[in-house]
């Protein structure tokens, strides 16, 4: 790996190692790109919780925290900060805005929630198993549309909530695939699901994303330091895309 566009720090609760391990472990393993790419806050509703995200009052610290880094060891590495977010139609300009003040570099979509953040909202343990292809479709596309996303994490997320992997589950793939590759975003084939067995990367995803020749990249999903240099997933990654005869880009374009 030369870059990892998918990086977290411990301000998400569920992270560990400080911004400047991240840095250091990826330059001793060869990486000549960084981006963090936090888990974002959102202005939250009443009934929802900042427990697995950064608070709003965090922001500016966690972007001074990285810009410093960026000086710091410029001659090193390239590092970018970032957030990744979901898309909510209701809050999605003020994710715009924040991306502007801070003068972030990059975001990167994680679609985990359906319009609110709660457990049974969550893609990967969704409650509404009837509507889960239309939702995740639905904010899939908005997402992608409002072009202010350069990478779809994870997007087979939503599999782990799959009785079966069916036609429907097939056509709507086949529609966020193609509709990442128009917006010229990059899926990503994430390292997370690789480490943990999580049910995602799920292969006949996979299929239909080398079928439509879409632009693909892996992502470490880093919650530790660690995970950066974590050979045992980077070389099963590789292995798998090679038998797909997916190109994988390591390098995005600014
Ligand atoms: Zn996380
Ligand atoms: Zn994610």
């Amino acid at each position: 790996m030369i870059a990892n566009y998918h990086t977290h720090t411990m301000r998400c609760k569920h992270a560990i190692g400080s911004d400047e391990e991240y840095v250091l472990e990826a330059i001793k393993h060869g990486y000549k790109v960084l981006a963090f790419t936090d888990h974002s806050p959102w202005p939250l509703h009443p009934f929802e919780s900042a427990s697995i995200r950064m608070d709003i009052s965090e922001l500016a610290e966690y972007a001074d925290s990285i810009q410093l880094l960026k000086m710091k060891y410029q001659d090193k590495i390239d590092i970018r900060l970032g957030l990744e977010a979901e898309y909510f139609e209701d809050r999605i300009n003020w994710l715009s805005d924040m991306k502007e003040l801070f003068n972030m570099d990059l975001l990167i979509f994680g679609n985990h929630f359906h319009r609110t953040i709660s457990f049974g909202t969550y893609y990967a343990f969704y409650n509404n198993r009837d509507q889960i292809l239309n939702h995740y479709r639905n904010d899939s596309l908005a997402g992608l549309k409002t072009g202010l996303f350069s990478i779809f994490a994870h997007p087979d997320i939503f599999v782990r909530s799959l009785r079966t992997w069916d036609k429907k589950a097939e056509n709507m793939s086949r529609e966020i695939i193609n509709c990442a590759k128009e917006q010229g975003v990059f899926l990503e084939f994430n390292l997370g699901g690789v480490r943990s067995h999580a049910g995602y990367p799920h292969i006949p995803f996979w299929e239909i994303v080398a079928q439509e020749k879409a632009p693909t990249i892996i992502g470490v999903d880093a919650h530790s330091p660690s995970d950066l240099s974590d050979t045992r997933s980077i070389e099963d990654a590789k292995r798998i895309l090679k038998g797909l005869n997916i190109q994988i880009t390591e390098v995005i374009p600014d």
